[in-house]
C-alpha cells in the first residue's frame, strides 16, 4: 500500500482484497467461494456500505434494516456516500437485522433502532433492487462514490456475515487493518512528495544559492521526513503486533490513521508550497494528493473521532502504571 501510494492513492485499489476480505473471514461456505472467484480470482472489487446520509461517523445511528423472513432478509435503506458504486461487484452492507413484527410496529427512523446491534451481509451489487447513483468527489477520482438504495432487496440468510449481530466486532477488526493501509497509502504519497521537493529544492535558485540552502526550507522538509518517518513507523509497529502476536489495538490503529493522514497531508502541503506556483497547477501530482489524502481524514472514520478513540481508550485503562507505548511482549 505504501508503493500504491508512492505511485498514485488511486493505486491502492490494485492490491489485497479490499473490503471482500471481511467476507473471505466471516462469510458462509457460499459467500467465500462466490467473494473468492470475483475478487480473489477475477480481481473485481469489493466495497463496503456503511456510512448513510444521516449518519456516517455514530454506526449505532444507522438505519438500514434488514427484516428477517425466515429463510430470508428483505434490505432497505440508503448508503452513501460510498466508494466504488459503479465498479464493485459486492458489498459488506452493515444493517440492523429486525423481526417483521418490529419493522411493521415502529417507525424505521425511531431511537429504538440504536439499541439494535449491527449486523453485516454479503451483496452481490446485481442483485434485483439494488439502485446507485453517482456524484463527483473532490478527490480519489480513480473510483466511483456516491449512494446506494436498497428497495426491498431479497438476501439470503446465508449472505449474513457471522451471526446477526456480530457487525460492530466485524467492523472493528476489519477497519484496524484497513485504516493502517490507507494510513500507508498516504504515506507513500507523502514520501514521494517530499523527495520530489527536496529534488526541486535542489536545482531551484533563488538568489546566489539553491532553495535548498534556505534555512527555513530545510526546516519545514525536515519536520515533513520526521512526522512522516514516525507516523510510518508507528503503522508498521501496530501490523507487526497483529501479524506476530495476533494483537488487534483498535484505539491504537484509529489513532494511527488519524496521525498519518494528517502528517501526509502537511507533507504534501509544504512539498506543493515549495513547488510554487507550478505545485498549484496539474503539472505535478502535489494537488492531487492534496485532494485525494484530504478524502483519507473523512473516510473510515473522520480523524477528529479516530484520536477521540485513543483518548477514551486510555482514560477508561487500567489505570497507573498501564504504559502509553505499548511494549513488546518478553
Ligand atoms: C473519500 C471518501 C470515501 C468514502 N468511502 C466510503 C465507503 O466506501 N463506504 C462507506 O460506508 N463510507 C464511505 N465514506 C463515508 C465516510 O465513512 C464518512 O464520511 C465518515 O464516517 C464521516 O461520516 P459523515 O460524512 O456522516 O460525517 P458526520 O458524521 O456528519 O461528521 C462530520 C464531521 O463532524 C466531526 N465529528 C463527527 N463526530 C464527531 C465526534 N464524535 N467527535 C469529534 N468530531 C466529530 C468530524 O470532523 C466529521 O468529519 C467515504 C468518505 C469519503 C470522504
Amino acid at each position: 500500500m505504501f508503493l500504491a501510494g508512492r505511485r498514485d492513492c488511486d493505486a491502492r485499489e490494485i492490491f489485497s482484497t479490499g473490503h471482500g476480505a471481511m467476507a473471505l473471514r466471516y462469510g458462509t461456505p457460499l459467500v467465500v467461494q462466490a467473494v473468492r472467484d470475483r475478487v480473489v480470482d477475477r480481481g473485481e472489487l469489493a466495497g463496503v456500505a456503511s456510512s448513510e446520509p444521516h449518519s456516517g461517523s455514530d454506526l449505532r445511528g444507522l438505519r438500514t434494516v434488514a427484516v428477517d423472513h425466515g429463510d430470508h432478509l428483505l434490505l432497505s435503506g440508503t448508503k452513501g456516500l460510498v466508494s466504488r458504486v459503479e465498479e464493485a461487484t459486492g458489498f459488506v452492507v452493515f444493517c440492523k437485522v429486525v423481526g417483521p413484527e418490529q419493522a411493521a410496529e415502529r417507525h424505521a427512523g425511531g431511537a429504538w433502532l440504536r439499541e439494535v446491534p449491527l449486523s453485516a451481509l454479503w451483496l452481490p451489487t446485481q442483485t434485483v433492487g439494488v439502485l446507485s447513483e453517482t456524484t463527483v468527489p473532490l478527490g480519489l477520482r480513480g473510483w466511483s462514490m456516491g449512494h446506494l438504495h436498497f428497495d426491498n432487496v431479497r438476501v439470503g440468510k446465508d449472505c449474513l456475515l457471522g451471526a446477526p449481530g456480530d457487525g460492530r466486532r466485524i467492523f472493528d477488526t476489519h477497519f484496524s487493518g484497513w485504516r493502517l493501509m490507507m494510513a500507508l497509502v498516504c504515506l507513500g504519497a507523502a514520501t514521494a512528495a517530499i523527495e520530489e521537493t527536496m529534488d526541486r529544492a535542489r536545482r531551484r535558485s533563488v538568489g546566489r544559492t539553491s532553495l535548498a540552502n534556505v534555512p527555513s526550507v530545510v526546516s519545514r522538509l525536515g519536520i515533513a521526513a520526521a512526522e512522516v518517518q514516525a507516523a510510518t513507523a508507528w503503522c508498521f509497529s501496530l501490523l507487526e503486533r497483529m501479524d506476530q502476536e495476533g494483537d488487534v489495538d483498535v484505539a491504537a490503529c484509529s489513532a494511527a490513521k488519524a496521525l498519518a493522514t494528517d502528517m501526509a497531508y502537511h507533507a504534501v502541503d509544504i512539498g506543493l508550497q515549495l513547488h510554487g506556483s507550478e505545485g498549484y497547477t496539474r503539472c505535478v501530482p502535489m494537488e492531487k494528493r492534496l485532494r485525494d489524502i484530504r478524502g483519507l481524514r473523512i473516510a473510515d472514520g473522520p480523524n477528529d473521532t479516530l484520536y477521540s478513540v485513543l483518548a477514551q481508550s486510555l482514560l477508561a485503562g487500567a489505570g497507573p502504571g498501564v504504559p502509553l507505548v505499548a511494549q513488546r511482549k518478553p
